[in-house]
């Protein structure tokens, strides 16, 4: 008798111990390396996931190819799979097929603005780090600098490697896409087509159309690089379109020939290849070309630009099925940042708080569809973390080139290749970081949102960007502006003292970050006026 209580006892205390170790371990971050972000384990579903590469690299005898598809301001309502589509007059769907057939993400965060989210998908990295916090507007001096790319390290494991769209990374010969690992390019240089045609704008732009001053100096810039400039690997990028009213709105139907012609001739070769298609639309002016001008039930440009997106989504899927890519191909389809709210009407549309450039989550909480026939399950919806820094570490571990990560510098992305491509896989992130230029300004763990600047605008006015035209400023919160974003999506009721638990892991994350910071110093921002 004695002896068996003795054993219950014992079995009891192993019991208590193993689910305090499970509890423990399941907000137990792994880290690989000092100069990684730390993330969640999730080791059956790492080797399930591995092993389905395996069996397709047998059978295709080479490394998937990649194609990543950025639209350009596209908001989290804007594709009918996430609530837009024909209830904004404006049907996407080519978009909503692509979801229905593969993974939905509903937590995936882009950073707030254009270029500091290209740069970060690009690197594994956060603005802070990469130093592009902002976008150079129309005549400034910056740009992607002495980062590793993920375009080089591709390239070096043998994948071919093309962009075609806007760049807006930097317009110096080393900022430029022929010097950045890619084989293939043609590119707009600036955020939007409207500066190349500033000084003839009267409508939007009359403050330079009437200033000698300002039409001298815009002509001076566009005389450099005036429209889409074409290079192959090393060579001098020459000028192969100009961009003026007429061409504006072909440019994405340009773009689609480029990266379709691109798909025909890497079908017909050996290696793997890295597709960056990244569209001039939605981004304001919205310019529809001819066939597809008033053709939205909304009859309005932005939702005809939407629509023609969509149509060029299809084109792009229907090259890859025509040459029988799909297969061995991951295709995602992104934002790069929210709608932008003060270009009313011309604008996307989020049902979240807050717009482009804002870290409100309708500012970076963004379209995010991976699509991958046999590979990635459909009908699959997640809303696990994710973090466009993470397409880094993902697409390298996917090309079976981890061990290219660098170890000179921090990367804040996680490998997410797990939770891609396993049926039920969870999310390798733990948090968000989310950035206003160089201060951390909100953290997503979980369903839980901590604010610690907010944009607070004026009263009375429809948008709530950063607020060029909503007086905004930026406010240094208390401390407890935590929100729950599954119960509150709009972020307006902070209940950080009801959930004043929540602290401790914010605490503790926010920590840990600004430690790897300490540890590997910020770049400062580089975008400067010449
Ligand atoms: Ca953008």
């Amino acid at each position: 008798m004695k002896k068996s209580i003795g054993r219950l006892f014992v079995s009891l205390l192993i019991s208590i111990l193993l689910s305090s170790v499970v509890f423990a371990s399941s907000l137990q971050l792994k880290k690989d390396a000092k100069n990684l972000e730390a993330y969640i384990s999730h080791p059956e579903q790492l080797a399930a996931a591995q092993a389905k590469l395996a069996v397709l690299e047998t059978k295709t005898g080479k490394k998937p190819n990649i194609v990543i598809i950025l639209v350009d301001d596209m908001g989290w309502g804007d594709p009918g799979v996430y609530g837009g589509g024909a209830a904004i007059g404006a049907p996407t769907p080519v978009m909503d097929r692509l979801a229905y057939s593969g993974l939905k993400l509903t937590s995936a965060y882009s950073q707030p603005t254009c270029t500091p989210t290209r740069a970060s998908l690009l690197t594994g990295r956060l603005p802070i780090r990469h130093g592009l916090y902002r976008p150079p507007i129309w005549g400034e001096k910056g740009g992607i600098t002495d980062e590793v790319i993920l375009a080089s390290l591709l390239a070096e494991v043998g994948y071919k490697t093309a962009v075609f769209g806007k760049w807006h990374l930097g317009t110096d010969k080393n900022q430029q896409p022929q010097n950045k690992g890619f084989d293939e390019s043609i590119i707009m240089d600036e955020g939007s087509p409207k500066f190349y045609v500033a000084t003839n704008y009267k409508e939007k732009l009359p403050e330079i159309y009437f200033d000698p001053e300002l039409k001298a100096f815009f002509n001076r810039v566009k005389k450099k690089r005036p429209g889409l400039m074409k290079a192959n690997k090393g060579e001098k990028a020459e000028l192969v379109l100009e961009i003026n009213w007429d061409t504006i709105p072909t440019l994405d139907q340009k773009f689609a020939d480029y990266s379709i012609d691109f798909i025909n001739r890497m079908a017909k070769q050996d290696d793997p290849f890295f597709l960056f298609h990244s569209f001039t639309k939605v981004h304001e002016p919205s310019a529809p070309s001819k066939e597809f001008e008033g053709k939205s039930p909304a009859k309005q440009p932005f939702q005809d630009s939407l629509m023609e997106v969509d149509a060029i989504i299809d084109r792009i899927i229907g090259a890859l099925k025509e040459n029988n890519l799909e297969e061995n191909t991951m295709v995602l389809l992104i934002s790069d940042n929210g709608p932008d709210e003060d270009q009313f009407p011309d604008m996307g549309h989020t049902p979240f708080r807050g717009a482009k450039g804002s870290t409100w989550d309708g500012g970076v909480r963004v379209p995010a569809i991976f699509w991958w026939p046999g590979m990635i399950a459909p009908m699959r919806t997640s809303d696990g973390l994710f973090d466009f820094t993470d397409i880094f570490n993902t697409v390298l571990s996917i090309a079976g080139a981890k061990d290219m990560l660098p170890s000179d510098r921090y990367i804040d992305g996680v490998d997410q290749t797990s939770f891609l491509l396993t049926d039920n896989g969870e999310s390798n992130r733990s948090a968000v970081f989310m950035y206003t230029l160089k201060d951390l300004t909100a953290v997503r763990w979980r369903e839980w949102k901590k604010h610690q600047m907010v944009a607070v605008i004026g009263d009375g006015n429809y948008a709530a960007g950063i607020g060029t035209k909503n007086d905004a400023k930026m406010v240094r919160t208390p401390g407890l502006n935590i929100m729950n974003l599954y119960i509150d999506n709009k972020e307006r009721i902070s209940m950080g003292q009801e959930k004043s638990w929540t602290i401790a892991f914010f605490g503790k994350l926010i920590k840990d970050h600004r430690a790897s910071l300490v540890a590997y110093p910020p770049k400062k921002a580089i975008v400067t006026m010449p």
